[in-house]
């Protein structure tokens, strides 16, 4: 049914034309925990054991996990102090509560609905983590606020950074997520909001920059060598900055990121739906008569990903990249919904209202839009050469600096 409505729509949609960023359904470097396990030999009866290396027993899930991350973890890298990982402990990582100040003001909601997607629909869709928003401390969502593991403020930092956040072994006056007015509208990057909040939850979850691994060959980004990689190398991460040499044009979740993530803070506990997420175009935004509708989906058992335009379904992917070009929509208030779903039926939907505004007819100049060219988009061909040398995000390293 929806194969055939996608067929009638050809018209619409032609072959698609990645971004950058390349969603993969499950790390394709790199065995994802699920993987290693399928490929592991297991003794037959309710509690057979597995067995690794022609003769090794292992007893439970829990024991092949440690091994899996012992010699297939590899994309995140975890901050280090003294040799051990700063992490939150098993308690810690399922309290992990916040206030958001009320004096984001106006754009209070923004930033919830933003948090909402770092976190519920971000990284807690990857991990066995849990962040949770205590709106009764919101009147009073300061440094000096006990009743929450950390606070999120807004800050104006002059143009020196769109937000920063801490790591777990911060003491609570230092655990703030500090977002600059800039953000909101995505700076030099035009970085999705939600994007940028979850590189600096990742910060927060103790998860270093991507980029200072010396595969990244970024010495013009350089920090210091407390950390302990997670995975392989993975230049696309939420937490590899695009201008340090990345690959990332919007700063979104990787498969990487989701194995990286699990091997510090284990899998959901149960099956989850997908993480998913549109990155492009942007909630409320105006684009051309041809966009591309950009999205990042991270799951280890993805069916597929269906594209809707006004409700009705255009066309469904089984692989990545889940970029799907759109060509040609009339002009006018539309909506865009994407349907990620699993093996077992789990389904994450999201959605954005959008406007097709005046354009060019392809030709374009002066402000009106071009094909292509999306308010907040991910903006293909954009290299890191118009933000090298600026800070965009986390001042974590002025922060550590500071505490020695
Ligand atoms: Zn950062």
């Amino acid at each position: 049914m929806k194969l055939a409505l996608a067929t009638s729509m050809t018209s619409l949609v032609v072959a698609f034309t990645a971004c950058t960023e390349e969603p993969h359904l499950s790390s394709n470097r790199g065995k994802s925990f699920e993987e290693f396990k399928a490929s592991v030999y297991r003794e037959p009866g309710e509690h057979g054991v597995y067995v690794i290396s022609g003769d090794v027993p292992v007893a439970n899930d829990a024991e092949l996990f440690k091994i899996w991350q012992a010699t297939e973890g590899g994309a995140l890298s975890v901050y280090t102090e003294g040799g051990a990982d700063v992490v939150w402990n098993a308690t810690q990582k399922k309290q992990l509560t916040y206030c958001v100040s009320t004096a984001f003001g106006a754009n209070k909601t923004t930033i919830e609905t933003a948090l909402n997607e770092a976190t519920k629909n971000g990284w807690e869709k990857m991990a066995n983590v849990k962040f949770i928003h205590v709106t009764a401390q919101d009147a009073n969502c300061n440094a000096a606020n006990p009743n929450v593991m950390f606070d999120v403020n807004p800050v104006n930092s002059g143009g020196q950074y769109l937000a920063r956040a801490f790591f777990p072994n911060f003491t609570r006056d230092q655990r703030n997520v500090l977002v600059d007015n800039t953000a909101f509208t995505g700076g030099a990057g035009n970085w999705p909001l939600k994007n940028v909040l979850g590189h600096e939850l990742g910060h927060v979850l103790g998860f270093r920059h991507e980029h200072i691994r010396p595969e990244a060959n970024a010495g013009q980004c350089a920090e210091d060598n407390q950390f302990r990689a997670l995975t392989p190398y993975d230049a696309a991460s939420v937490m590899h900055y695009p201008q340090c040499n990345g690959t990332s044009t919007d700063l979104s979740f990787t498969a990487r990121d989701k194995t990286g993530v699990e091997a510090l803070y284990g899998a959901p506990v149960v099956n989850v739906a997908p993480m998913a997420q549109i990155n492009a175009p942007m909630e409320g935004a105006t684009v051309g008569a041809d966009f591309d509708v950009t999205t990042q989906i991270v799951d280890e058992n993805l069916k597929d990903v269906e594209l809707l335009i006004d409700g009705n379904s255009v066309t469904v992917k089984t692989t990545g990249p889940f970029t799907f070009p759109v060509t040609g929509l009339a002009k006018g208030a539309h909506t865009i919904d994407i349907n990620a779903t699993d093996s077992e039926g789990l389904v994450t939907s999201r959605s954005v209202s959008i406007t097709v505004g005046n354009t060019g007819g392809g030709g374009g100049g002066g402000n009106s839009l071009t094909d292509n060219e999306i308010q907040g988009g991910c903006a293909t061909g954009q290299t890191s050469a118009p933000w090298s040398g600026v800070v965009l995000l986390g001042f974590v390293v002025g922060l550590l600096r500071r505490r020695r």
